[in-house]
């Protein structure tokens, strides 16, 4: 008895506001299409969200791409900062050692208090694809 909900308007819908009028008690919303339409806001919300953070990791992406190229292997946080790096945003690192080695995707790199190093391709990650 208790998992249904007798008394109305004491629960709103989460998408229009509209008082759900019966039902169980932990129901969200009034109707199938309120349900989706929250739904597909949601997710929509969760895409963009998405590509936001890969859109950062694109960028740091880039600037370590452009540096490999151009031969540098080391850069102070403060310099990669300015050239509109994010360094927030990585793909994985870990503690190796005294070390932590980090990547953006294939590019790895160890990072410092105030600089990463030996930045390069981490063509070992992607052997057993070749
Ligand atoms: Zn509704």
């Amino acid at each position: 008895m208790n998992a249904y909900k007798l008394d109305e308007g004491s629960q709103y819908c989460l998408e229009c506001g509209d008082p759900i009028p019966y039902g169980r008690s932990d129901r969200k919303y009034c109707s199938d299409k309120c349900r989706h339409r929250y739904h597909n806001r949601e997710t929509r919300r969760w895409h963009r969200r998405c590509a936001r953070i890969i859109g950062i990791l694109e960028t740091n992406y880039g600037i370590l791409e452009s540096l490999i190229k151009l031969g540098v292997e080391n850069a102070l946080k403060s310099d990669l900062v300015q050239m509109g790096y994010n360094l927030d945003f990585l793909t994985s690192c870990r503690k190796v050692g005294h070390r932590m080695v980090c990547r953006c995707f294939d590019i790895r790199y160890e990072e410092t208090e105030s600089r990463l190093r030996n930045i390069s391709f981490d063509r070992f990650a992607w052997r057993d694809e070749e």
